[in-house]
C-alpha cells in the first residue's frame, strides 16, 4: 500500500471532486470504478453557485462556464403555456447566483482531467469491504484486494460501502423522471436563457426545461408511478421509453413536445427517484471510512442540489483532512488514526446538519409537484405558487455556503 493512499470508490461527480481536491492538497488518492469508462448516464444536471463555488475551488469551473450558459429567469407555467410566475435570477437575495446546466458527462470530464494520469482505474468493482483498527481493505470483483489507509464511499445512491457501514438505504420516493437533451442544428427556436417549469394538470407532473447553449436545451419530466411501473420502464427499449415520454407529454406545451421528438432515442435516460431522511448531526462512517455525496444523502431532485452537496462534500473533506494534517504538524501518512477519525466524524456531523434540511426539501417539493388534483386542487395549487413560490428573499437560501481554500502555501 502507497503510504497514506485514500481510495474513493466511485468516479461520480462527488468521487472525482473528493479526488481532485485530495489531490490538491497533496494527499495520494486513487479512485475505484466499476464501469468501463466515465459513466455517459445522466444526461443534464443543474449546478447552482453553491456547485460553482466548489469547483472554483478544485480550479476546474472555467472550462465548464465556457460550455454552458448563465440561466437568467425562472418561469413557472401552467401544462397549457400559461405563465404563473416569474422570477428574475439577479433579483434573488444573497447573490450574485449562478445557474447552469451541465452535461453530466462533460462535468465529471472536467473533474476527471484535473487528476493526475492513472489516479483513476476503471473496471474495478468493489464488491467487500474491511474495516478495522489497522485501516480499510476493499475486494474487487476481480478478486484482487486493495488495502488504505482512509476509505471513501462515493458510490452512489445504492453503495455498497455503506451497505457495509449499516444505517438506512435509500428508499423510493413513489416517483420516476425521464430526462433528455434535444439540439437544435440552427439554434433553438426563440432563444432564451429562462428555466422553464411546467406543472401538469390533473394528471400530475412536472416538467423542466432550458438551454444548455444557444444549441441544446435539457428538459425532464417528473410523474408519480409505483415501483413495479418504473421498473417496467426502466426496462423497456430506448424505442418504447421515447413513446412513453411522448405520451405523457402530449398534454404540455408545444416547444417541449418538439423537443421530445426531436430527440434521438439514445439521449432519453428514466431514473427512479429515491431518498433517506437524513438527521442533522448525524455520522455514517466507522473508523477510517466515511461516504459522501448520493452513497451518505440521498435526495430527490426537486430542489437540484444532489450534485451540488456531492460537490460541496469533496471540497470539505479534501480540507478537513489536510487542516488535521496540519494541526498534527506531521506529514499525512503520518497523521495519528485517533486524529482522521475524529476530523471524519466532524465532517458527517457537519455535512448531516448542512444536508439534512436540502433533502427534506426535497422529498416535500418532490411529493408537490408530482402530485395529482382534483380541479379545486389545481386552483389551490396555481394559487399556492403565484403566492408562495420563487421569491427571491427565498429561492436560493440553500445555495448559501461558502467553501474552504484549498490552494496550499507556495514554500519559499
Ligand atoms: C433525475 C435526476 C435529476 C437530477 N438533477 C440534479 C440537478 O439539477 N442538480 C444537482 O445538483 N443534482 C441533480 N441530481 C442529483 C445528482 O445527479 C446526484 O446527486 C449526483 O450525481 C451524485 O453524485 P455521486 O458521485 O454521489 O453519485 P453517482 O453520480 O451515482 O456516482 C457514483 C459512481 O460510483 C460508481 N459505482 C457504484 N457502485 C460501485 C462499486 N461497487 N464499485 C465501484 N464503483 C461503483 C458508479 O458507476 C458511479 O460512477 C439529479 C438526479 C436525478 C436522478
Amino acid at each position: 500500500m502507497e503510504d497514506g493512499l485514500i481510495i474513493v470508490v466511485g468516479a461520480g461527480i462527488g468521487g472525482l471532486a473528493t479526488a481532485v481536491g485530495l489531490h490538491k492538497v497533496g494527499f495520494p488518492v486513487k479512485v475505484l470504478e466499476k464501469s468501463s469508462d466515465l459513466r455517459e448516464e445522466g444526461a443534464s444536471i443543474n449546478i447552482a453557485v453553491n456547485g460553482w463555488r466548489a469547483m472554483d475551488a478544485l480550479g476546474v469551473s472555467d472550462i465548464l462556464r465556457k460550455q454552458f450558459c448563465r440561466i437568467e429567469r425562472y418561469v413557472a407555467m401552467r401544462d397549457s403555456g400559461a405563465i404563473l410566475k416569474t422570477l428574475c435570477i439577479d433579483d434573488c437575495a444573497n447573490g450574485p447566483h449562478e445557474n447552469r446546466g451541465c452535461i453530466r458527462n462533460e462535468l465529471v470530464k472536467a473533474l476527471a482531467s484535473a487528476l493526475p494520469k492513472d489516479t483513476i482505474k476503471f473496471g474495478c468493482s468493489v464488491e467487500t469491504v474491511d474495516i478495522s483498527d489497522e485501516g480499510c481493505k476493499v475486494t474487487l470483483a476481480s478478486g484482487e484486494t486493495m488495502a488504505c489507509k482512509v476509505l471513501v464511499g462515493a458510490d452512489g445512491s445504492y453503495s455498497k460501502v455503506k451497505a457495509a457501514l449499516g444505517g438506512p438505504a435509500a428508499e423510493y420516493a413513489g416517483w420516476a423522471s425521464y430526462r433528455a437533451m434535444a439540439c437544435f442544428e440552427d439554434g433553438i427556436p426563440n432563444f432564451k436563457p429562462d428555466f422553464n417549469l411546467m406543472y401538469g394538470g390533473q394528471q400530475g407532473g412536472i416538467a423542466g426545461y432550458y438551454p444548455l447553449d444557444t444549441h441544446r436545451c435539457y428538459y425532464f419530466l417528473g410523474f408519480q408511478a409505483s415501483q413495479e411501473e418504473a421498473d417496467e420502464l426502466k426496462k423497456a427499449n430506448q424505442e418504447g421509453k421515447k413513446a412513453d415520454l411522448a405520451r405523457r407529454v402530449k398534454n404540455f406545451p408545444k416547444h417541449l413536445k418538439e423537443a421530445v421528438a426531436g430527440t434521438p432515442q439514445d439521449e432519453i435516460f428514466i431514473n427512479h427517484i429515491g431518498d433517506r431522511v437524513v438527521e442533522p448531526g448525524e455520522t455514517w462512517g466507522r473508523k477510517l471510512s466515511t461516504l459522501i455525496g448520493d452513497a451518505a444523502h440521498p435526495t430527490t431532485p426537486a430542489l437540484g442540489q444532489g450534485g451540488c452537496m456531492a460537490l460541496e462534500d469533496g471540497v470539505e473533506l479534501a480540507a478537513a483532512l489536510r487542516d488535521a494534517a496540519q494541526t498534527a504538524a506531521v506529514p499525512w501518512a503520518q497523521v495519528p488514526a485517533a486524529d482522521i477519525e475524529r476530523t471524519l466524524r466532524d465532517f458527517e456531523r457537519r455535512r448531516s446538519t448542512r444536508c439534512a434540511p436540502l433533502v427534506a426539501e426535497a422529498r416535500e417539493n418532490g411529493r408537490r409537484i408530482t402530485a395529482r388534483h382534483s380541479w379545486l386542487g389545481l386552483f389551490m395549487r396555481d394559487f399556492f405558487i403565484k403566492r408562495y413560490t420563487m421569491e427571491p428573499a427565498s429561492q436560493f437560501k440553500h445555495t448559501l455556503w461558502y467553501p474552504a481554500s484549498l490552494e496550499m502555501p507556495v514554500e519559499a
